[in-house]
């Protein structure tokens, strides 16, 4: 991927301060999105990291890890899995708790959304602490997938995120 794309990705990511509460910055990659040749070159810079592999499946993180996530797994022509906040999922799941900045939350698996050893990419806009994710390698591991890479657009590497998901090796492209 040339570099200008990365940089011109990166200079498209606005920074919301004080979103959703005071002293975060949110990483807001809406403006990504709506312009047709950035979100198509968002897309184009996780399937360069996907592709010459076998993977099965793709697992996305609700919300923003389907917009990229669904999209590289249709370029790619694999399954895509939907990885959901408590409550959303119908059907029979597996769930795992994690702990946020402020309590706690919780994510869900449909408990037949893998198959047994099938090789798993997860695929998310942003790491930062790393919570997230790494209840996503749990639930994806529970129902016994193997979670082979964690790709990100963006990564907050202050917060080590990365050390949550070990020895899950994770890829991201504009590191803050
Ligand atoms: P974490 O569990 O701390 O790694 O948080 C990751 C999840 O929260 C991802 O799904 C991100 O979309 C979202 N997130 C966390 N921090 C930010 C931020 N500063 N800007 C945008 N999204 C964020």
């Amino acid at each position: 991927m040339p570099e200008e794309t990365l940089s011109q990705l990166r200079a498209t990511v606005r920074d919301v301060p004080d979103f959703p509460k005071p002293g975060i910055i949110f990483k807001d990659i809406t403006p990504i999105l709506k312009d047709g040749a950035l979100f198509r070159a968002s897309i184009e810079v996780f399937l360069q990291q996907c592709r010459g592999k076998k993977i099965d499946k793709i697992v996305g993180i609700d919300a923003r890890g389907f917009l990229f996530g669904s999209a590289v797994a249709y370029a790619l022509g694999i399954g895509f899995v939907p990885l959901r906040k408590k409550g959303r999922l119908p059907y029979r799941t597996e769930s795992a708790r994690y702990s946020l900045e402020y309590g706690e939350a919780e994510m869900e698996l449909h408990i037949d959304a893998i198959e047994r050893r099938e090789k798993i990419v997860l695929i998310d806009d942003l790491l930062a602490t790393g919570g997230t994710s790494a209840s996503a390698a749990t639930l994806i591991k529970k129902v016994g997938g193997d979670l082979i890479e964690a790709i990100f657009l963006i990564e907050l590497e202050f917060l080590h995120g990365r050390k949550k998901l070990e020895p899950t090796p994770v890829t991201s492209f504009l590191k803050y």
